[in-house]
């Protein structure tokens, strides 16, 4: 158990948008499908939330981080880096406000306009007028225009405003405290469902490693393929059919095979019977060691639990360094304390 991704889910939770959240393609259809579960819970909404929590959590400061995933995810891996971006510019990101409020108000005017669009931001003329007219509300001018930038920044990204801006460049300055994910495709990104539809446990459209050489023959029988191809003398395409997919992915080392079906789908030289036959069998090779593996954990339940423990405990050591920076961001306890007296203030 690490609860430090509990943590962190919280913290990220509190610079995600909503908007966001309800955009995810994957949320959306999943509304729209799945109908024996009440999915409309933050539990649910919140997930992508919590999911880049689970990678980010892994990381360490400055190093690259990749995520191997099929092409379905690669949206979510994107709401993390949006996620994490956000978090870096509310959290990551030091803006000099006081060598902004002290610069020549007309100077202050033309670097401010650099920003796109800000002329309809909201505050910002407030801010200005502050400036230019009424000195004793520094404080109020010191927090809208740090809210005005970081704003900025967290919207387009770093790079991005400063680029945009460039005159801003000695007055604000971003260290990463999470790192963006990327992804990490495979060869074979996207391994649709028994239907054709995203592959999914709600959806019933899964081959799970633990299936009977009978029940995977009995299941891909009836998987989905070109929906074009109606009869047996139509010749078909691979491209758009999921067995082909499948194929791709457990018959690429069994030599000619890719080649006896695209040949045979688009000349109509095999039926799509014993082009899945075929593919079952390769899924039945490539599954059966992992099955017999997977029987063993299931007699040793034991071996599993310790496992289990050992890989908790070398996470969690990593998860708590990352939460130490994220504490440290968001808080700023240390930086407190050395501000206070150090030592005197920690007793
Ligand atoms: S022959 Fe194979 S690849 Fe072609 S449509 Fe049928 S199942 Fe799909």
């Amino acid at each position: 158990v690490i609860p430090e991704h509990a943590e962190l889910h919280l913290l990220l939770s509190m610079v995600t948008p909503l908007g966001w959240l309800e955009r995810v393609p994957t949320y959306k259809e999943a509304l729209e499908n799945v109908t024996d579960k009440d999915l409309h819970n933050y539990g649910f909404l919140g997930y992508p939330v919590l999911q880049c929590a689970d990678i980010v959590i892994y990381s360490k400061e400055g190093a690259p981080l990749f995520v191997p995933v099929g092409e379905d995810q690669v949206s979510h891996v994107e709401t993390s880096r949006e996620i994490v971006r956000r978090f870096n510019a509310f959290y990551g990101l030091e803006v000099d406000v006081d060598a902004l409020i002290d610069m020549p108000n007309k100077e202050f005017e033309q670097l401010m306009n650099q920003i796109p669009n800000l002329a309809s931001a909201h505050g910002w003329k407030d801010v200005l007028a502050d400036k230019l007219s009424n000195p004793q509300v520094k404080d109020r001018v010191r927090q809208n225009l740090n809210l005005i930038i970081r704003h900025e920044v967290a919207a387009s990204g770093f790079q991005n405003f400063i680029q945009k801006c460039p005159g801003f460049v000695p007055y604000v300055r971003q260290t990463d405290k999470l790192n963006q994910p990327d992804v990490m495709l495979t060869q074979t990104p996207r391994i649709p469902g028994l239907d054709g539809r995203k592959m999914s446990k709600s959806y019933g459209n899964t081959i799970t490693l633990s299936e009977s050489d009978a029940d995977i023959r009995a299941k891909t029988k009836v998987m989905v393929t070109d929906p074009a191809r109606k009869r047996r003398t139509d010749p078909g395409n691979p491209d758009v059919c999921p067995v082909y997919d499948w194929h791709k992915l457990f018959s690429a080392e069994e030599p000619g095979r890719l080649d006896w079906v695209r040949q045979g789908c688009t000349t109509a030289g095999i039926g799509c019977i014993e082009c899945k036959a075929a593919m079952a069998e390769n899924l039945i090779k490539w599954i059966a060691p992992v099955r017999e593996r997977r029987v063993q954990y299931e007699n040793n339940p034991k071996r599993v639990l310790e496992m289990l423990d050992d890989g908790s405990h070398r996470a969690r050591k990593v998860a708590q360094g990352t939460m130490e920076r994220v504490r440290e961001a968001v808080f700023g306890w240390d930086k407190k304390r050395k501000e206070i007296g150090g030592a005197a203030a920690k007793a």
